[in-house]
């Protein structure tokens, strides 16, 4: 999708602070953190929300994902004190970019439940 935000960062035409990376998945660093360590994971083929997520084919590729955040928290010493991985889908949650994300939220007590 040449207009979504998250597939040209994906390409790399966008730039990011890029923490992991497969041919399937990508870890950066949101560019207005909410905690000391904030990042997105994405799918780096376009989705646009875990909803809209194609079953079951994706099922293996939504595991990854999460096995891929898990990864990425304890690479950055997350695990310890704990994190929270959320995706806001839809206006009521907030959803702003639709390119399915995962936001990986540590570093600071978080408080729940969220606003
Ligand atoms: P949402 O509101 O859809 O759950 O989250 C979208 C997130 O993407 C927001 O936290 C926002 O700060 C982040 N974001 C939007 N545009 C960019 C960008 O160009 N680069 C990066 N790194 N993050 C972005
Ligand atoms: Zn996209």
């Amino acid at each position: 999708m040449d207009e979504c935000i998250f597939c040209r960062i994906a390409s790399g035409e966008i730039p990011a602070t890029i923490v992991k990376r497969t041919p399937e998945a990508l870890a950066f660093r949101d560019l207005n953190p909410q905690a000391p360590s904030h990042l997105l994971v994405i799918p780096t083929r376009h989705v646009s929300a875990v909803r809209d997520a194609n079953l079951p084919a994706d099922e293996a590729m939504l595991g990854r994902l999460l096995q891929f955040s898990a990864e990425v928290a304890t690479e950055l010493g997350l695990d310890k004190g704990g994190y929270r991985l959320v995706t806001n889908t839809g206006p009521d949650a907030g959803q702003s970019v639709f390119h399915l994300h995962f936001h990986l939220l540590g570093g600071r007590s978080l408080a729940w439940p969220p606003g």
